[in-house]
Formats: structure tokens, sequence, C-alpha cells
């Protein structure tokens, strides 16, 4: 059978943690016959909620979890990590300006990326699901010189997964009919889930989803919502979301390790200059997993014909990401 493979999630005392660590344990995160090593990382305070997490582990006996370590010592929790769910980040407190939220993630994902370098596996694989998740990557790739930076990688899989969910809903397809929406830039606002090279699978034979629903509904429904619905869950729910987003970060996984056999999804990864997006910076693009790693998808450049505005969306999205990469480039945090 498989050896077992070291998983570190931060946060492991919150919400998505909770919501995470059943899921890795019972083999969803890596496949049905490779046991984990679950390394729980929290800080001082929380340390205690993660114990009691880990009880919990223990009292579910699932057989692929081979053991739980807790730590608030990111050089413990990293030890040969072969993956990283970086959960745990800074919330954006009352008054606190742009600066000072890129200023307290800094330093938590600094000194996580050094650990990572220092400590991790050599085909360690980091999903950061913290935000500002992109920039919180970039950080922690640029703390790793040792590590590639494709190694390092921020979820939208959720803004993709709501994405896929929302068009079957509206066209009163499947999920599984549903194919190549592309989720582009920062996982934020400004994010742009993109239709115009999506298909629905309708009596068999696959349409353009733009064909099926009116421009109306893709600019004033579509596209706010996706970007919008985490502020939605809260209202409705009356908490964030973490089952959903824990369920991204194991579709992102899973995905990342097992392949996606050509089918195309969503993922934060280095920019090799594609799309016009900086090479170096780390944003969503169209991807297929092929050997154990990512690939961007060429050749789907957003179309304007389809969707006015499109390229000047992807254009916003990704000046973002330039400027948050700026900020925190001036506050010596890169
Ligand atoms: P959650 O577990 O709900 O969220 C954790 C992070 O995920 C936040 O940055 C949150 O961003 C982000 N996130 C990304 N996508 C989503 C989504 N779709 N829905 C909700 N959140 C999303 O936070 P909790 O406060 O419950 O728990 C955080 C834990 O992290 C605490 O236990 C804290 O002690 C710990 N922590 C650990 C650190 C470490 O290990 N070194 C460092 C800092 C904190 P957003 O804030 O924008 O919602």
């Amino acid at each position: 059978s498989a050896s077992p493979v070291t998983v570190t999630v931060t946060g492991a005392a919150g919400n998505i943690g909770y919501a995470l660590l059943c899921r890795i344990a019972s083999g969803q995160l890596l496949g049905p016959d490779v046991p984990v090593r679950l390394n729980l990382l929290e800080i001082p305070d929380a340390v205690r909620a993660a114990e009691g997490t880990a009880m919990e582990l223990a009292d579910s006996a699932f057989p692929l979890l081979d053991s739980v370590t807790v730590t608030d010592r990111a050089e413990r929790a990293f030890d040969g990590a072969g993956v990283a769910l970086l959960v745990g980040a800074r919330p954006r407190g009352k008054g606190m300006e742009r600066a000072d939220l890129l200023e307290a993630n800094g330093r938590i994902f600094g000194p996580q990326g050094r650990a990572i370098n220092d400590h991790a596996a050599d085909d360690i694989r980091v999903l950061v699901v913290g935000n500002p998740a992109n920039t919180n990557a970039l950080i922690a790739s640029a703390h790793a010189p040792d590590v590639p930076a494709e190694r390092f990688t921020a979820m939208t899989r959720l803004d993709h997964n709501r994405a896929v969910s929302q068009l079957a809903a509206h066209t009163g397809a499947a999920v599984r009919d549903i194919e190549g929406i592309t989720i582009w830039g920062n996982h934020s606002a400004t994010q742009f889930p993109d239709l115009t090279h999506a298909t629905v699978t309708v009596d068999g034979s696959s349409r353009p989803a733009l064909e099926l629903v009116e421009r109306a509904w893709v600019d004033e429904e579509f596209i706010p919502r996706v970007a919008k619905r985490g502020a939605e869950i809260i209202e409705v729910r009356g908490a964030s979301s973490a089952a959903s987003a824990a369920s991204a970060a194991i579709d992102h996984v899973y995905d990342w390790v097992n392949g996606t056999q050509g089918r195309r999804t969503s993922a934060a990864i280095v920019s090799d200059g594609s799309y016009g997006v900086p090479e170096g910076l780390i944003s969503s693009f169209p991807v297929v997993s092929e050997g154990g790693a990512w690939q961007i998808v060429p050749g789907l450049e957003p179309d304007e014909s389809l969707l006015p505005g499109a390229g000047e969306r992807l254009a916003t999205t990704v000046a973002e990401l330039e400027s948050e990469r700026d900020a925190v480039r001036s506050l010596g945090l890169l």
C-alpha cells in the first residue's frame, strides 16, 4: 500500500479547519488508499481547541489516519509535509486599513513560507485558503526560495464551484453537464467568472453556455452573485461559509495530486506570463492537472465578441493583484 503523506493544516481550530479535518482523515484529500499523518498548526490561544478536534479525530477511528500532532510551532507543523493547507489568517478588523491587513498576514505567511522551505518534503504542495489568499501565497512563496514557485497555489475553486452551480441551476442542467468555466484573477470581489468558453450539455449535445442564457443575467446576476456569494451565505446562514470552502480545498488538492483527466477547472497558480498576467503573480487561470502538476490551458482568452467588457474584467482583477503585490513589496514582505 502507499506510504503515508504528512498533511499540515493551519488555523486547524477554525471553522474551515473543523469542516476539513474529517474529510482529510477519511481519505477524500489524497485517495482511499493513502494513509495520512495530520499536523495541526494553531496560535497558542487556539491550541487547546485544536486538541479537542484531535480527540474527535481519534474517536472517529479512521483507518487511514496514522497520527495527529497539534502544535503552535511552524517548524514542527511543516516537518516532512507533502501537502500544506494554509487556512489560518488574520481577518480584517474594524478600522483596519488594507496595509495593516497585508502586514498582519505577512507576519503569518512569511515565517510559514520559511518553515516550509526548511522543513517540508521536497514535493510539498501548498494551497492557501486564508485571505487575501493570492497575496498570502505570494508572500509564502517569496520566503521559500528552494521550493519551486509552482508549488504555491491559492484557492479559487470555491468561486469556480459556485459558478458551476449557478449556471447549472439557471439552465436546469446538472452540475456534471457544465464544463469550461474559468475564474480569472484574484479571489476577491474583482474576480471574473468567465462563461465565454463554457458549455452545457443539453439532451446529449454540448451547447455554448452563452446561447442558453441572457446577457443581462450574466452581467447583472451571475458575475456579481458568484463574487459576493460569501456575503450571501453569511446573511442567510448567520455565519461564514465553511463546509463549501473545505470542500473546494479538498477538490483542489485531490485534482492536483490525482489529475483532472483533461477536464478544466480553475486554480490560482504562479503566472508564466500567459494571458498578459505579469510573470510571478499568483492569479487564477483555466487549468488542467496532469502528472501531478497544474498546467495553464492556452487559447481561452475571454471572448469580447460574446461578452463585451470581458477583456477589461480580466485586466481589472489582474491590476488588483499587481497593486497588492506592490503594497506588500513596499512593506518589505516580499
Ligand atoms: P475560518 O476557518 O472561517 O476562515 C479561515 C480563513 O479562510 C479566513 O482568512 C477566511 O477569509 C478564509 N476563507 C477563504 N475562503 C473562504 C470562504 N469561502 N468562506 C469563509 N472563509 C474563507 O476562520 P476562523 O476564524 O473560524 O478560524 C481561523 C483560525 O485560524 C483560528 O482558529 C485562528 O486561531 C487560526 N489562525 C492560525 C494561524 C496559524 O496557524 N499560525 C494564524 C492566524 C489564525 P475571510 O477572513 O476573508 O473570511
